[in-house]
């Protein structure tokens, strides 16, 4: 896989629309909390508003790919007799993704990415702070990168907004506005054209399911309702991010989050290690319930505890709702750990998955002056010995291809 630094990926865009002569203006939309301009492109001459985010999240570097892709889809397009714009927003979080890049500039490698992983919490998320006021949440400070896009979102009145996210282990999904559910069966098959295995189930518990690897949206409405079910007393005292993009667009707006891949799977048969789903869940719940005692520990410090050292937002976001955080994941789990069947494909990527998040927010919480601990270092091992024997990168032709196919499918769609 072939993924750029930021800078590169930036004059990667601009050379690509040189080549392909495309017609761009290049908008200067805001300057992040470190400086750094957020940049735009504007392209005229298309059918349909269309608004397309790069780095929504700063760990998510696959929009790299498909933002070309994009490109070279505009370059198509593009008539005279087309009289709609689309807006490119190639870097959103330009400080986090810069935080992020010496995972993916060189070799892409699961103990390069917890080494130099960097993701905040939601209220440090440009993606996640647009203006929000639900059932009794009330959020009005929007980062500088969020009223960014919120201004070229109201400028522009998209009818369609694409957000860029990526996934780590394998199961490809996207999440789509109600409008897009009848595109749901195309986007399926999309993922089984180009190998990459859908999704069966979302990942989040309180959205639709429309098809394998096609959920609803997680508007900030919805998860607000979900945690208060799950504690209809508590205060929610935690939730202090905002909403997302898909929440701030008009409500007739088609919206798609892609969630791709960086990994597939190889070597799928578990024959070398059967062991049963009740024990790889409860491993699972271990190390959960772990990573929170151990955060528990370096929060109980009120230097850590009040430190604005960036890489800890994450940590301490986790340790804030730990309690609504394992009550949900048990509840995920409640079934398989009565489950005696030898554990399949599914489990041991959802173990994995687990390892690897475990993973991350130890090595966040560690950089940013917390201690190491004996489950940090066996988590992540455990998931590099793992990962040689289940994981290979995908091939950037086929990020590119898939979401390329998904997109036209949604412009096909809005005819
Ligand atoms: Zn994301």
């Amino acid at each position: 896989m072939k993924l750029l630094s930021i800078n590169d990926f930036i004059t990667r865009i601009h050379d690509v629309t040189k080549d392909l002569g495309v017609e761009v203006d290049v908008l200067s939309i805001g300057t992040s909390r470190s400086g750094n301009v957020i940049e735009a492109l504007k392209i005229s001459y298309l059918p349909r508003r269309a608004l397309f985010l790069g780095f929504a999240h700063p760990n998510e570097p696959l929009c790299e790919p498909i933002m070309e892709a994009i490109v070279q889809e505009a370059a198509i397009w593009q008539s005279p007799n087309n009289h709609e714009c689309w807006y490119l927003v190639p870097v959103w979080d330009v400080d986090g993704a810069l935080k992020n890049q010496a995972w993916w500039s060189d070799t892409v490698s699961i103990a390069r990415m917890i080494d130099h992983w960097y993701r905040p919490d939601p209220s440090q998320q440009v993606e996640w702070t647009f203006p929000l006021n639900y059932g009794g949440i009330h959020f009005d400070q929007p980062l500088p990168e969020t009223d960014a896009v919120r201004r070229l979102i109201d400028m522009s009145n998209p009818e369609l907004l694409v957000s860029l996210h990526n996934g780590v282990f394998p199961g490809a999904y996207t999440l789509i506005s109600p409008q897009g559910s009848q595109l749901a069966p195309k986007i399926r098959d999309v993922f089984h054209t180009y190998g990459l295995d859908p999704k069966m189930y979302s990942p989040i518990p309180y959205v639709e399911t429309f098809a394998e690897g096609v959920f609803g949206l997680p508007h900030a409405r919805l998860e607000i309702d979900y945690l208060r079910s799950l504690e209809p007393e508590g205060s929610l005292s935690f939730y202090d991010n905002g909403g997302a993009s898909f929440d701030y667009v008009n409500a007739s707006c088609m919206s798609l989050v892609m969630e791709l891949p960086l990994f597939k799977w190889i070597g799928g048969a578990l024959a070398n290690s059967p062991v049963r789903r009740r024990d790889l869940v409860a491993r699972q719940i271990k190390l959960w319930e772990s990573l929170e005692q151990d955060l528990a520990d370096a929060f109980a410090d009120p230097e850590l505890l009040l430190s604005d050292h960036p890489l800890l937002s994450s940590p301490r976001y986790f340790y804030r709702r730990r309690k609504s955080d394992l009550t949900t994941i048990k509840k995920g789990l409640a079934n398989a750990i009565e489950n005696d069947d030898l554990a399949q494909e599914a489990d041991l990527q959802n173990y994995m998955a687990t390892l690897f998040t475990v993973s991350t927010q130890y090595s966040q919480l560690f950089r940013g002056g917390g201690r190491y601990t004996n489950t940090a270092e066996s988590a992540r091992s455990e998931l590099e010995m793992l990962a040689k024997d289940h994981l290979s990168e995908l091939d950037t032709h086929i990020i590119t291809n898939a979401g390329r196919a998904i997109i036209r499918h949604l412009l096909d769609g809005m005819r």
